[in-house]
């Protein structure tokens, strides 16, 4: 094959009770749909020209030369109730290629599968697909899709579906229930491994537990901001979906607010509404504090790990806020920070919430000042734009260009996302491609794509999105 994949396998090489060496289950007729070129030439691949090969190996139906596959073990909090299995169930990494984890989803059963068939159809394929991507190409740190491969199997999810298999890429797939997991086991030895792994992958400069928390807790206080900042809801952030790197993992039930509420929930099998819009900030905090737990035994003083820890894991709301605030500032046209600034920012939130403006489409609208178009009641929008506008004028430099850098005009609207998907479970791709060029220049005038732009009509929007499971 002419396929070359520079793999160096370093998970591979930890303790072996971290994993379960295990190879991927072939499938009946691989046939790609969809392949990220750029993406494969950072990981280093070379010979990518063959579809027919990229077929057999990113549906796990053939294995590449170096790659050694395996299942990575983990647990978690699901919803808060701790589950002490979980693991890679569906999940198979191949190896490691230029600092990234290359990981099929979907690739057959493994050791960690409970009931599960480690399947996954076309749908959540898709929409992990697309939606990764889009986030990528907002500026918002996410795992990264790599490939899309039909498996020409049936999968039943209540009724026959298309098999698919997606290849997804990481800086690594170490969550906070890789940690959590240890360190209920008390394996010490096998805690300690892990965090020196991830010390070298992630965080070269941190010396202890403190200094990796403190690490994480930053890039997870970023990320939540970033999430919030474009309308984002996880949908599922229990410990097994929060990475350690701070990237964006999981594709589930995750979806973009068309009309903006902070409450809103989208995915079916959240009913306490635990990962609403609004709650993300709050949740996160909790899932840090969970990895600190994890990382008690790491140190050689309970007790001052214990006083250390809650200290970092008090700081980070303060930490959130400040990213959300200055994200916030920016979409308003703010670069500069004033007393104030967050009053007006709230105070245009409520009205978009009182109103079912589009958060979206409101806030780009701000760029050359229509948003008052997206308010029922307009006058309402001018009484806050009013001292908006003051506030501007006092601003230096280009508002403007803050706000269009800090406001995409195109999001991956859960209405496009089902009509990409069914479109393509009927053999049509065209959605599929339409979509992944639109969504690939997020913050440019949408020109051609402004029906994507549209919010979606009542008979067209998506009121739940469920798990890939
Ligand atoms: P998720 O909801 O994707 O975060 O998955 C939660 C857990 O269920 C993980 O341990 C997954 O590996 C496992 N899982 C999800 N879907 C399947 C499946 N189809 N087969 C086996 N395990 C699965
Ligand atoms: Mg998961």
């Amino acid at each position: 094959m002419s396929l070359h994949i520079p793999f160096d396998n370093s998970y591979a090489r930890l303790p072996a009770q971290l994993f379960a060496s295990h190879a991927p289950t072939p499938v009946a007729t691989p046939r790609l749909v969809a392949f990220n070129h750029a993406l494969a030439a950072t990981l280093g691949l070379t010979g990518t020209d063959e579809e027919d090969t990229l077929a057999q190996v990113f549906s796990g139906s053939v294995i590449p030369p170096g790659a050694e596959p395996l299942a990575q073990l983990y647990a978690g909090h699901q919803f808060g109730h701790w589950n002490p299995n979980l693991g890679d169930g569906r999940a198979i990494l191949l190896g490691e290629a230029n600092g990234y984890d290359i990981q099929l989803k979907g690739a057959g059963r493994t050791p960690y599968s409970r009931s599960g068939d480690g399947r996954a159809w076309l749908g959540p394929v898709l929409r992990e697909y697309v939606l990764s991507e889009a986030m990528h190409a907002l500026g918002v740190p996410t795992t990264r899709a790599l490939a899309a491969v039909e498996t020409g199997e049936e999968v039943f999810r209540e009724t026959a579906l298309p098999g698919a298999v997606l290849t997804r890429v990481a800086t690594s797939h170490i969550r906070v229930g890789t940690f959590q997991i240890l360190a209920a086991r008390q394996d010490i030895t096998g805690l300690q491994a892990l965090f020196e792994h991830t010390l070298t992958r992630h965080f070269p400069d941190a010396t202890g537990p403190v200094d990796l928390l403190d690490a994480v807790i930053a890039r997870q206080a970023e990320l939540i901001a970033h999430w919030m900042s474009i309308g984002f809801i996880h949908g599922v952030m229990n410990t097994d979906n929060c990475a350690i790197s701070g990237e964006t993992i999981d594709y589930g039930p995750c979806a973009f607010m068309d009309s903006y509420h902070p409450n809103t929930v989208f995915s079916s099998i959240d009913r306490q509404g635990r990962y609403a819009y609004a709650n993300q900030p709050d949740i996160v905090v909790w899932n840090m504090a969970q990895l600190a737990t994890a990382l008690v035994p790491l140190m050689p003083d309970q007790d001052a790990a214990i006083k250390a820890f809650t200290r970092s894991i008090h700081a980070m709301p303060a930490l959130i806020h400040h990213s959300w605030l200055r994200r916030f500032r920016a979409k308003i046209g703010l670069n500069t920070a004033r007393d104030g600034d967050e009053t007006l920012i709230t105070g245009l939130l409520t009205l978009m919430a009182q109103q079912g403006a589009d958060f979206t489409n409101t806030f780009r609208a701000l760029v050359n000042d229509s948003a008052g178009d997206q308010f029922v009641d307009r006058p309402a929008y001018e009484d806050w734009a009013r001292p908006w506008r003051d506030r501007l004028e006092q601003e230096p430099g280009d508002p403007q260009a803050t706000m269009r850098a800090a406001n995409p005009a195109l999001i991956a609207r859960n209405h496009r996302v089902e009509q990409m998907i069914q479109a393509a479970v009927a053999g049509d791709y065209t959605p599929f491609t339409r979509l992944m060029t639109a969504l690939a220049t997020p913050y440019d005038a949408p020109g051609a794509f402004s029906d994507l732009a549209r919010p979606p009509s009542e008979d067209e929007r998506v009121q739940r999105t469920f798990c890939g499971t």
